[in-house]
C-alpha cells in the first residue's frame, strides 16, 4: 500500500459519539451537552457540519411546527395527520414525543438567528400550510451547526464512518465506530460508551430519472448514502418499514418541491389536455385501498397513484397550473424565491428551458424512490419509545435506543415516525441525546471495551479497495477496464439497475412482485460477492466504495421488507402486482427485519401497531 504506508491511526475516546452532523446529529450534540455537562461529546461527519446533510443548501419552510403557543395544533393532531398519511401505520408514541417538543426547537432556531417570516396581521409565524412555517432559510444549516459546534467537545469533519465497533464482552453492546478521513486517509478509531446515529437516508439506490449528463441531479441529496441504515443493520439492529420508500411529485428535471406551490400559492394540477384528473381515479383507488381514499387530507401516496395512472393512460404530461397564481406579483416573487432559497437548480432548469411559469404551466414528474425516515415515509431502525407514553412492547430500555445496547438514533435513522422533517429530526436528536446521557451515567463501571483485533481487521478491509486498484491497474493493457477490479461507479449503476427493474423503480412504474423481488435478491447477492473486487483509485473513490457498500445493505433490507409485506399498502409509492390490494386484516402491522452478519441471513417478523391517540 505504497500511497498510504504513512497512514496514521487516530484514537478518539468519548462518552457519546454522534455519527452524522445533519439536523438530527446537531440536535443530539447540542442536547448531550445540556444534560451531560462534564461528558466528552464527539460529533463525526463525512462532510463539514457547516453545510452538510439534506438541509445543506437551505430550506424555505420548516415543515413540522405545532404552534401550541397560539393554540394552532396539538401533538395529538400531528399524530393523527401522520397516521392518516401513512395509511394507518406509524409509531404513535415516537411521533407524539417529537410533536410535544418540536416547538421549543423551532424557538431555539429563531433565538440563534434564523429569520422566520411573520404574518403581518397576527404577528404569528407565517404559515405555508397547517404544519409548515415559512423561513428565510438559506443559512438554516450553518445556524444549527454553530450550536452543535459550541456544544461538542470535538467535531471531526471529513470522516466517513464505515462500521460500528462492538463490545468485547457483551455481544449486543456498541463500543464505538471506525472510519477514515476522506482528505488525509488517516484511519480513525472512535471508542464510545454510547453512539447516536444521525447519518441521513438513502438516495441513488434506485436508478434516478436523470442519468448520463444529468446524473447526480436527484431530489434527495446525492450524498445520502444509507449509512443510517447500513451501520445498525451490520451489527444486527432490527429495522422497520424499510419497504415504505418515498416517491415524490416534483417539478420536472430540477426536482423542485411543490409544497409551497400547492399550499401557499394555491396552484393545482392538470393533465396534458388541461383537465382535472384526480377525481377520475376515485373508484379505481377505492377498489384498492377502501376507505383510506376518503380520508382528509388524501394520503400522499394516493395522490401519486392518480398521477401515475393518468400518465399510464396516455394523458400526460401532468402540469402545475401556475399561470393564474403568477399574475399576482407577490405570489410570483414567492414562487421564484421558494427555489432560490432551497433548490436553485429548478430555477436554472426553467431558465434554460424557456419556462416562465407566469406564461407556461411547468411539467411535473414522479421521482425515483428514496429511503427516508423523516419525510412522508418512515423507514428506519426499530427504537424503544418514551417511558411515559410508549406501550410496554415498544420499551426495552432507553428512549430512541435501538435493539442494540447503547446504540441510539434520530431523524432519518429511526423508523415508524414520518413527517418529522428538519425540526422534528433535530428534536429527535435532542430526545435521543438526553436518553443517551442517562444510559452513560447508568453504566457505572460496566463500560464497553473495543477489541484491538476487531478494528485492525476492519482497517485492512476498509483500505483493501486501494490495494486492489494498485495491483489491478498493472493488468490493464489498453483503455481503463481492469480484468480484476470493479470501479464504484460501475457497482452503483448495477445496484440502481437491479433496484429499478426488480424492486419497483420508475422503469416498471413502481411495480414489482414476489418473483421479481426474489430475482432482485439473487442479483444483489452476486453484486455483494463482486464488492470484494472493488478498486479505488484515491480516497474519493474509497469513500464512493463504502457509500456503495452501505447503499447495497440498505437496498437488500428494502427488498426483503417489500417481499415480506404481501399487500400494496401505499399505491403510488410501489405496487406488489401479486397482492394489489391493501389488506388491513393481515398487514395492519409493522414489518421488522434483523440481519445476521455471521450467516448473511435476514429474519423477518411482524410487530403490532398500537393506536394510542383517538
Ligand atoms: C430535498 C429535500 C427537501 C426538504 N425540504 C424540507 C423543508 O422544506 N422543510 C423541512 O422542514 N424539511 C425538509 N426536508 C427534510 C429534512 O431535510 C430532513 O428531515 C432532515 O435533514 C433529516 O435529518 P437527518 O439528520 O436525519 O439527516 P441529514 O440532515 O441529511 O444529515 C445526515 C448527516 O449525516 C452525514 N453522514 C452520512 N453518512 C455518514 C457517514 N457514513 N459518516 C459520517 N457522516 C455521515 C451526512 O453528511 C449528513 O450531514 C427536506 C429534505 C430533502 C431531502
Amino acid at each position: 500500500m505504497a500511497l498510504f504506508r504513512g497512514r496514521k491511526t487516530v484514537f478518539v475516546d468519548s462518552d457519546i459519539l454522534v455519527i452524522g452532523g445533519g439536523m438530527a446529529g446537531c440536535g443530539a450534540t447540542y442536547e448531550a451537552r445540556h444534560w451531560g455537562r462534564d461528558l466528552k461529546i464527539v460529533c463525526v461527519e463525512k462532510a463539514n457540519i457547516e453545510r452538510s446533510g439534506a438541509v445543506a443548501q437551505g430550506l424555505y419552510a420548516i415543515n413540522c411546527y405545532m404552534g401550541m403557543q397560539w393554540g394552532e395544533n396539538q401533538p395529538e393532531d400531528h399524530v393523527r395527520y401522520a397516521r392518516n398519511d401513512l395509511m394507518g401505520l406509524v409509531r404513535e408514541d415516537l411521533g407524539y414525543d417529537i410533536a410535544r417538543h418540536v416547538d421549543s426547537s423551532v424557538h431555539k432556531f429563531e433565538e440563534w438567528g434564523l429569520p422566520i417570516m411573520k404574518d403581518p396581521k397576527t404577528g404569528r409565524y407565517q404559515r405555508e400550510g397547517k404544519w409548515q412555517i415559512m423561513i428565510h432559510g438559506e443559512s438554516y444549516k450553518p445556524i444549527v451547526a454553530e450550536a452543535a459546534r459550541k456544544a461538542a467537545t470535538e467535531v471531526y469533519n471529513r470522516i466517513m464512518v464505515t462500521h460500528l465497533l462492538m463490545d468485547k464482552s457483551k455481544a449486543n453492546r456498541v463500543a464505538g465506530a471506525v472510519g477514515f478521513n476522506v482528505r488525509t486517509g488517516d484511519f480513525h478509531v472512535f471508542r464510545a460508551k454510547a453512539v447516536i446515529i444521525g447519518a441521513g437516508g438513502a438516495s441513488h439506490i434506485f436508478k434516478p430519472r436523470s442519468v448520463g449528463e444529468g446524473m447526480g441531479r436527484t431530489w434527495y441529496a446525492p450524498w445520502s448514502s444509507g449509512s443510517a441504515y447500513a451501520l445498525p443493520i451490520q451489527v444486527g439492529a432490527k429495522m422497520t418499514q424499510m419497504e415504505n420508500r418515498i416517491v415524490l411529485t416534483r417539478f420536472k428535471d430540477g426536482y423542485g418541491p411543490v409544497g409551497a406551490y400547492f399550499l401557499h400559492l394555491k396552484t393545482y394540477t392538470q393533465n396534458g389536455n388541461g383537465e382535472e384528473y384526480e377525481s377520475k381515479w376515485y373508484e379505481h383507488t377505492k377498489a384498492l385501498v377502501g376507505d383510506y381514499i376518503d380520508h382528509h387530507p388524501v394520503p400522499t401516496c394516493l395522490r401519486n397513484h392518480a398521477f401515475i395512472e393518468e400518465t399510464k393512460a396516455g394523458r400526460g404530461p401532468i402540469r402545475m397550473v401556475t399561470k393564474e397564481a403568477f399574475q399576482d406579483p407577490h405570489k410570483e416573487t414567492v414562487g421564484w424565491e421558494n427555489f432560490l432559497g432551497m433548490t436553485i437548480g429548478q430555477a436554472v432548469v426553467w431558465a434554460s428551458q424557456n419556462i416562465d411559469p407566469k406564461h407556461i404551466n411547468p411539467e411535473l414528474s414522479m421521482s425515483e424512490p428514496y429511503v427516508m425516515g423523516s419525510h412522508a415515509t418512515c423507514s428506519g431502525a426499530w427504537a424503544s419509545g418514551p417511558e411515559d407514553y410508549a406501550p410496554a412492547e415498544y420499551q426495552w430500555g432507553y428512549n430512541r435506543m435501538m435493539t442494540v445496547d447503547g446504540l441510539f438514533g434520530a431523524g432519518d435513522t429511526i423508523g415508524g415516525t414520518a413527517h418529522k422533517f428538519s425540526s422534528g429530526s433535530f428534536t429527535e436528536g435532542r430526545i435521543a441525546a438526553k436518553a443517551a446521557v442517562r444510559y452513560v451515567s447508568d453504566l457505572g463501571r460496566d463500560q464497553p471495551q473495543v477489541s484491538e483485533k476487531e478494528y485492525q481487521d476492519l482497517e485492512k478491509l476498509i483500505f483493501q479497495p486501494m490495494e486492489n486498484y494498485r495491483i489491478g491497474r498493472n493488468e490493464i493493457t489498453a483503455g481503463t477496464v481492469s480484468p480484476s477490479y470493479l470501479l464504484p461507479i460501475h457497482g452503483l449503476q448495477r445496484l440502481e439497475k437491479i433496484m429499478d427493474e426488480y424492486v419497483g423503480g420508475t422503469s416498471t412504474n413502481y411495480m414489482t412482485n414476489g418473483v421479481m423481488l426474489n430475482r432482485g435478491l439473487e442479483l444483489l447477492t452476486m453484486l455483494k460477492e463482486d464488492m470484494n473486487h472493488m478498486g479505488a483509485e484515491d480516497l474519493h473513490q474509497l469513500q464512493r466504495t463504502w457509500e456503495l457498500q452501505h447503499r447495497i445493505l440498505a437496498s437488500e433490507s428494502v427488498t426483503h421488507h417489500t417481499l415480506f409485506r404481501k399487500e400494496t399498502r401505499w399505491p403510488g409509492y410501489y405496487y406488489r402486482g401479486d397482492h394489489m390490494k391493501l389488506d388491513d386484516e393481515n398487514w395492519h402491522c409493522f414489518t421488522l427485519s434483523r440481519y445476521d452478519r455471521e450467516t448473511d441471513k435476514w429474519a423477518m417478523e411482524k410487530a403490532p401497531v398500537y393506536h394510542i391517540v383517538d
